[in-house]
């Protein structure tokens, strides 16, 4: 099949850990790829974000990453290029140059827009089929973040939209299906392929790196508030209050190329707060870490917490688990599913320090239950979350959406797109 993936903020290309280069960055790149090694042709589209960007890079043989000019060549929040998706469209179409694919995959919603005006535009009497993975949903953002959100205000119908003109939705976990019925996209154009793990990188063969104190505690992830790491912060005093003392909390992730650790605010709150609480000599903040470095981290953890707001999916503790490292999880969104309580980590109630220090204490207490732990995740990544199995299953949503041979429903799908300025 030949399959063009639109993602235009995440590039497959992209270093991770800064403010807009996370999991779908990572998700991008492994099902591409992994799409390509089953032996489809795949092109994934991404906003051009640096004059020094080559147009075309080939990746593997069956996989080429387009940097499309779309808006300033330059890093641009997410949250304003909704007015370049007309020019990722146009990009998308010059590139095909009447040679359509099979089937689009657009990642975000803001991608959808783009696919599905590419589709659209690309002149034939079929349009091409779009498959949709949101990732994130600006109804669940919005609910958790509030007045905070800096999405663009017309996501609130866009993004809905796009849910309903797209041939196809892939939800990464079943909290995500309830979410899209709400948004009143149909249940039976929807399938589940959650994200993967890559198991070659992760746990890899590289040695744990030392650590520095008796314990270690681990966060990963965009320096961004929701993903909670202050609550971490917050629990280290009551785990000392528990009797553990010597605990290092390494926080790995920061704000990206734009701003060092030092500048980026989100690490000033962090620091100023552990300060604050009298456990500065207790946490590290790393920064932005290369990918391959990161098994040996995950490695060196004792246990890693994810403690967000809220999470679509949350690959991070896919890759503890495949390191064979318990996970400490808010009990949200897909942390629901990918942690198994009491068997490859401990649930704990969101936005909850109390809650966080008595789950660590009890794992920190009890080096046979984490190895258990680290075991039985070990095991679950590998049965359930490869990249290869993730692939097929997304390569199974293609061919129903190409066998069904279904279409977009002209009075669904014209009309809001029409009226907005793209
Ligand atoms: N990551 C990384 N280096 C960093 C910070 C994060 O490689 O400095 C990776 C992390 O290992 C994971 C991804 O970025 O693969 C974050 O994905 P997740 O789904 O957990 O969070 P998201 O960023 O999508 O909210």
């Amino acid at each position: 099949m030949k399959v063009s993936m639109v993602s235009e903020h995440a590039s497959p290309l992209a270093a991770l850990g800064g403010v807009d280069a996370g999991g779908q960055n990572v998700h991008v790149a492994a099902l591409s790829s992994s799409l390509a090694e089953r032996g489809h042709q795949v092109t994934v589209y991404t906003r051009r974000d640096d004059p020094a960007l080559p147009a075309k890079v080939q990746v593997s043989p069956g996989l080429t990453v387009v940097h499309v000019d779309a808006g300033p060549a330059r890093r641009i929040p997410k949250d304003e290029l909704l007015p370049f998706m007309g020019e990722l469209a146009d990009g998308i179409c010059a590139d095909w140059a009447g040679q359509l694919p099979d089937v689009m995959h657009a990642h975000f919603w803001m991608s959808g827009l783009a696919a599905i005006q590419a589709s659209r535009r690309a002149g034939a009497s079929d349009p091409v089929p779009v498959v949709q993975t949101f990732h994130a949903l600006g109804s669940v953002k919005r609910r958790h973040q509030g007045a905070a959100d800096t999405s663009p205000p017309a996501r609130a119908w866009l993004e809905p939209w796009v849910g309903r003109a797209a041939d196809w939705v892939i939800a990464t976990c079943p909290d995500e299906v309830f979410e899209l019925k709400a948004l009143g996209i149909s249940r039976s154009k929807i399938s589940i392929a959650p994200c993967g793990v890559d198991l070659t990188l992760f746990p890899g063969t590289s040695d744990a790196e030392p650590k520095s104190r008796t314990h270690r505690i681990l966060s990963v992830g965009r320096l961004v508030q929701r993903k909670g790491v202050d609550l971490i912060i917050q629990a280290l005093p009551l785990l000392a209050e528990a009797g553990f003392n010597d605990v290092e909390l390494l926080i790995v992730g920061g704000s990206g190329d734009a701003l060092t650790l030092e500048e980026d605010p989100e690490a000033q709150r962090l620091h100023a707060l552990a300060k604050e609480l009298g456990v500065e000599e207790n946490v590290t903040l790393r920064g932005q870490v290369p990918r391959d470095a990161m098994p040996g981290i995950f490695r060196s953890a004792d246990a890693v917490v994810c403690a967000p707001w809220y999470e679509p999916f949350g690959i991070v503790p896919l890759e503890a688990m495949a390191c064979g490292v318990p996970v400490v999880a808010a009990a949200v969104g897909g942390l629901r599913e990918t942690v198994v309580d009491q068997k490859t980590g401990l649930h704990v109630p969101p936005r909850n320090p109390e809650a966080l220090a008595e789950a660590l204490a009890k794992l920190l207490a009890d080096p046979g239950l984490r190895s258990d732990m680290g075991r039985a995740g070990a095991r679950r990544a590998r049965s359930r979350y490869a990249w290869e199995r993730i692939a097929a299953d997304t390569e199974k949503a293609y061919r129903s959406v190409l066998a069904a041979g279904l279409s977009r429903q002209a009075d669904e799908g014209l009309e809001p797109l029409e009226g907005t300025a793209l």
